[in-house]
């Protein structure tokens, strides 16, 4: 698909799961598992899914999931697998590689949308894209250096430290455009500065929903993830967000949805839902 002058990937990078009840907060599982069954661990099946966005410029990666980082004892507890995908396969489906990349935006600094930042090779943690500035929030950055006692098992310092010290990292405020062609919205319900691309020209506008918009499931207002630091100014933030996604045709990206990619979103009754499926890289 082509937004403006960026052509788009959908770039799968792992699967893994996390306990369903977590994933949805309030909602009682009898209502959730219709809509993603668990295993029984509790666990739902989930993807890691980057956004690819080339231009003549540049190669973005918007998040990269996982990583291949983690001990025997963690990926058993998040079921964490890339026999089926992994960054490095899904970016050479479309003919790029690791070295192309010129940016990664990293929405937040949670281990599952930046643990695939750095890998380890011949025993060292390294950069996995070593010609990439990685962009993150002042808010974000400062938080998961500092992290509550909620959170701190979400950050692993891991995933950037490395990418400090080689001064490969750009702190940016959020409030204005960095890229060009790139517009950001930041929320503030799931974690601090949390940074959402916007990618848009006179006929579509795609939204990456990072962590307030999981998985399709997580559409309606109320079903909010119990892993939020301030779940009601999330639902403010859906509240704000999804009128305006259905009045402009919005497309909503899914960072999480083992199946679905992104939709279109409209009320239907009560709720606000799927609308219509994207394929992003049709
Ligand atoms: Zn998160």
């Amino acid at each position: 698909m082509k937004i403006g002058n960026y052509e788009l990937y959908s770039i799968e990078t792992s699967e893994f799961g996390l306990d369903g009840g977590a994933m949805f907060g309030i909602i009682p599982k009898q209502v959730w598992q219709v809509q993603a069954p668990s295993d029984k661990l509790n666990r739902i099946n989930m993807v890691t899914r980057s956004l690819l966005l080339v231009n003549e410029h540049r190669k973005i990666l918007v998040d990269t999931g996982n990583g291949t980082k983690w001990e025997e004892k963690y990926k058993n507890i998040y079921n964490i697998d890339t026999d089926r995908y992994s960054i490095e396969r899904s970016l050479g489906k479309y003919g790029f590689s690791a070295e192309d990349i010129t940016d990664v935006i990293c929405t937040h600094l949670h281990f599952d949308h930046v643990g695939g930042n750095t890998k380890i090779d011949s025993g060292r943690i390294v950069p996995t894209f070593p010609n990439a500035k990685y962009w993150i929030t002042k808010e974000n950055w400062e938080l998961a250096n500092h992290p509550s006692q909620k959170d701190a098992g979400s950050f692993m310092e891991d995933d950037w430290k490395v990418l400090a010290q080689n001064h490969m990292i750009e702190i940016i405020d959020g409030r204005e455009s960095f890229i060009d062609g790139i517009d950001i919205y930041l929320t503030y319900g799931h974690t601090s500065g949390l940074l959402h691309p916007i990618i848009s020209d006179g006929s579509n506008k795609l939204f990456y929903g990072a962590d307030i918009f999981p998985l399709a499931a997580h559409i309606p207002i109320p079903w909010v993830m119990a892993y939020d630091v301030q779940p009601l100014v999330t639902i403010e933030e859906k509240q704000r967000l999804l009128p305006k996604m259905q009045y402009e045709k919005w497309i909503l990206f899914f960072e999480h949805d083992p199946l679905i990619q992104a939709c279109t979103v409209h009320q239907d009754g009560k709720h606000y839902k799927m609308k219509d499926k994207v394929d992003i890289s049709d």
